[in-house]
């Protein structure tokens, strides 16, 4: 061990001890302390701690890394207010204890326990309502259908409502003839303030059909005659006709998988679902029980079989058995262990927690494993007591415990791997629930818009697109059912002393911190290796969650995804790589000044498609290389994607904050806002999600190779001279200064400094600058080939006097 890491070694135990107020051996079972030389005094075994969110003031970026390092678990967002961070963090009342002591002030508590709770409670509602109406039929009703003709135009008008109609997985089809040609169209679900009012389209027609039909997918029809409408001479908005909004409450992994198998089954053409090859651990955990009220005799028993196998019908009495000077003895039958206590010359029993713990590790093995609480020595006499074993699992059984295939949806008109890919993927962080509603919604639209709009015909006809709805169901589940603030994955990697029942929340990886580019195990910040119950645990080594994996093999199996967006919550966010830093605040290699140009330039369109829904706009402040907004986040996605695999990765975080215009200020929005506010994010992003797509489309069809310009150029000088290069567009300058052919191994332009623009060359002696640019789509100026014999690239000489 060095020096550096006993330092820090050391550090950690303060740390963990004062979160805990336990001693370390709690926590470092695997370290030979004599600790039967130690008493320990016997104490109540505390109550659980529910956790909120809350606003922390933290006085320097020090501080900042600080809270990283103990593994609070602070949500994305972060806000800098009079030079004063504000940082949100889910924490518990004894880590809000343990803060202060470090001089972080807690300011505002955002959002409570109780809050989660009614969002469940919401979540619950919408989906009993969706699950009576999918059970029957609907009933279609054609309320209007009329043709209009304006200056330039005739449209064709449908109103119709279905039965069925508050549930947005309803969709309406019409069908139609114009000239002899069979055309159709989805319609657009029209809700008011949360009431349903109808479905309806707006479409140019090239000849006025006598009829219309309409379709639901639930299996209604109706007909409808159309007829003119007088004096509807308005003329139509172009985009009418475009149709979304197909979300109307937070889903669950198995809604959100429904929702995809049937949008295949509809669109067999444009969509197949892909099964990703590493399954997840699985919705399940190992049964408990905790016998024992105080430190020094509490038993903690767990089942060798998962909760759902048979662990839940365990049961384990410990009994006085009613004889003196009788020693300990454990039976076991499948269902119930039975421990007789050893008794003195009084008939009082005398088993330590240890020697019941060794009995059962013994003679019960088959079925549990027993610990000591925490790391305790168990020194304390155990008392009778029964208790029955459980996972602890709340979702009702219709959720599978079976471990998890997670899907990704493919939408193409060509999925042959022909086209350039773009991937979307969400939920990385269970609670997060707003995410997998952006892939839904903007799958919904690709669909639902390919007959009758050009734009989305054009996406769909030209690229391969990958959504993935969720990439952590395990951990989705878990906070759907069982504890909101579920972050990681259903993995524990604790050993005995943290894998007592009151620890569970705590257990799992951070899938956005398990991949192999700039990770914790590299050294990097933003991360834990050692704390498996830390926020940011990156797990026992690097990719060793098949949820990463995963994604690690979608884009390792197809190699024409140039564009990624990792979808998270919440804050309002947009970045790009680099994503982490090491200890000395050295980032990963920034982009090159013209991929950076590229990155802001197409932020740009991304940042105003989110704008256009409701005018949210994503702060300046809030764009830009992940360590240059936020903090670093060692081991996650997009940086793997982005150095390992060279694409362009952004990551999203839904949930701009809100203005309160009577505080004057801006407020959070959390992870489970109320649903209205959630839909609202959906629809925004799912629009910054087409955007990319838009980018991705625009890239591919990009053939125009970039021109640049060196200032000053060719001419004599009388001293040191600054050369900086025009482009006609985002790209990256390769040159040489000693006259050879600028290569891709040349240097090349960077940016002179964090969120600044290009450097310049600082040209001092008679020097020739040889370079050429080339732009995201890969086009280089004037078609040179680094890799041939021509000289067709860029030369200046500035001869300097
Ligand atoms: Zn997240």
């Amino acid at each position: 061990m060095t020096k550096q890491k006993k330092q820090k070694w050391k550090r950690n135990l303060v740390v963990m001890t004062a979160i805990t107020g336990l001693g370390f051996s709690t926590f470092y079972p695997g370290l030979s302390i004599p600790v039967a030389a130690v008493e320990q005094p016997d104490q109540p075994i505390p109550k659980e701690e529910s956790v909120s969110i809350v606003q922390l003031e933290v006085p320097n970026q020090k501080a900042k890394d600080k809270l990283l390092e103990l593994g609070i678990d602070l949500t994305h967002r972060a806000q800098e207010h009079n030079g004063i961070l504000e940082v949100d963090a889910v924490v518990t009342p004894s880590e809000i204890a343990m803060l202060k002591t470090f001089g972080i002030k807690v300011k505002d508590t955002l959002i409570t326990e109780n809050q989660w709770n009614a969002r469940t409670t919401e979540r619950q509602a919408a989906t009993k309502i969706e699950a009576s109406l999918a059970a029957s039929e609907d009933t279609v009703k054609i309320l209007r259908a009329n043709y209009y003709t304006n200056q330039s135009e005739t449209f064709l008008y449908i109103e119709a409502k279905t039965s069925a109609g508050t549930a947005a997985s309803t969709a309406l089809t019409a069908t139609w003839t114009e000239n002899g040609v069979e055309k159709s169209a989805t319609l657009n679900r029209f809700v008011d303030y949360g009431e349903y009012m109808y479905h309806w389209l707006e479409l140019p027609i090239s000849a006025i059909p006598s009829s219309v039909k309409v379709t639901s997918n639930l299996g209604g029809t109706a007909t409808g005659t159309v007829t003119q409408w007088l004096g509807a001479d308005k003329p139509g908005n172009p985009k009418k006709h475009y149709v979304k909004d197909f979300v109307d409450h937070y889903m669950a992994p198995g809604e959100l998988y429904e929702r995809a198998k049937e949008l295949a089954k509809e669109f067999p053409d444009l969509v197949e679902i892909i099964d990703m090859p590493n399954k997840t651990n699985g919705y399940r955990r190992l049964a408990q029980a905790q016998l024992g009220n105080t430190t020094n005799t509490a038993v903690v028993v767990t089942s060798k079989a998962w909760g759902h196998e048979g662990g839940n019908d365990l049961s384990v009495e410990f009994r006085n058995p009613g004889t003196i000077n009788a020693p300990l003895k454990v039976t076991a039958d499948r269902k119930k262990i039975l421990v007789d206590l050893a008794t003195d010359s009084s008939g009082k029993t005398v088993s330590t927690a240890q020697q019941v713990i060794t009995a059962l590790n013994s003679d019960a093995k088959q079925l549990v494993s027993a610990a000591t609480y925490r790391g305790n020595t168990g020194a304390g006499i155990v008392s009778p007591v029964t208790a029955k074993l459980t996972d602890g699992l709340n979702a009702p059984a219709n959720v599978s415990r079976d471990p998890f295939t997670v899907k990704a949806i493919r939408i193409g008109k060509h999925r042959d791997g022909s086209k350039p890919g773009v991937l979307g993927y969400a939920q990385e962080h269970a609670r997060e629930w707003v995410t997998p509603l952006v892939t839904i919604e903007t799958a919904e639209r690709l669909l639902r818009n390919y007959a009758h709009d050009g734009e989305t015909k054009k996406l769909v006809d030209n690229l391969d697109i990958f959504l993935v709805p969720t990439v952590n169901p395990d951990g989705a589940n878990y906070s759907f059912y069982d504890y909101n603030m579920q972050r990681k994955n259903m993995t524990n990697y604790c050993g005995p002393a943290e894998s007592d029942p009151a620890y569970r929340t705590s257990w799992g990886v951070d899938l956005n911190r398990n991949h192999s580019v700039g990770s914790a195990f590299d050294g990097y910040v933003g991360a834990s290796t050692t704390q498996c119950r830390s926020g940011t645990y990156a797990g026992p080594a690097e990719n060793s969650e098949p949820e990463a994996r995963n994604l690690v093999w979608l884009a390792d199996n197809f190699s024409n995804i140039k564009f990624a967006m990792n979808i998270h919550s919440y804050g309002g966010y947009f970045m790009w790589s680099p994503g982490a830093y090491d200890p000395n605040r050295k980032t990963l290699p920034r982009p090159t000044a013209g991929e950076e140009a590229f990155y802001w330039a197409v932020s740009d369109i991304m940042l105003n498609d989110i704008q256009d829904h409701r005018g949210t706009v994503i702060l300046p402040s809030r764009t830009g290389p992940v360590p240059d907004v936020l903090y670093s986040a060692a081991g996650n996605s997009a940086d793997y994607l982005w150095y390992a695999k060279g694409i362009y990765a952004w990551d999203f975080e839904v949930g701009a904050d809100l203005w309160n215009k009577e505080k004057q200020r801006w407020e959070a929005v959390g992870f489970q806002p109320t649903f209205a506010e959630g839909h609202e994010e959906a629809m925004e992003f799912a629009n910054g999600l087409i955007g990319m797509i838009k980018v991705a489309y625009n890239n591919a069809k990009d053939h125009q190779p970039p021109s640049t310009k060196a200032v000053p150029g060719n001419g004599k000088f009388s001293g040191p001279v600054d050369v900086q290069f025009e482009t006609s567009e985002a790209a990256t300058i390769y040159y040489t200064l000693d006259g050879s052919r600028p290569t891709f191994e040349s240097a090349h332009i960077k940016l002179s400094g964090t969120r600044e623009g290009a450097e310049t060359l600082k040209v001092d002696k008679t020097t020739t600058i040889n370079w050429f640019a080339v732009d995201a789509a890969g086009n280089i100026e004037k078609n040179y080939n680094p890799l041939g014999n021509g000289k067709n690239y860029n030369s200046v000489t500035l001869t300097i006097k």
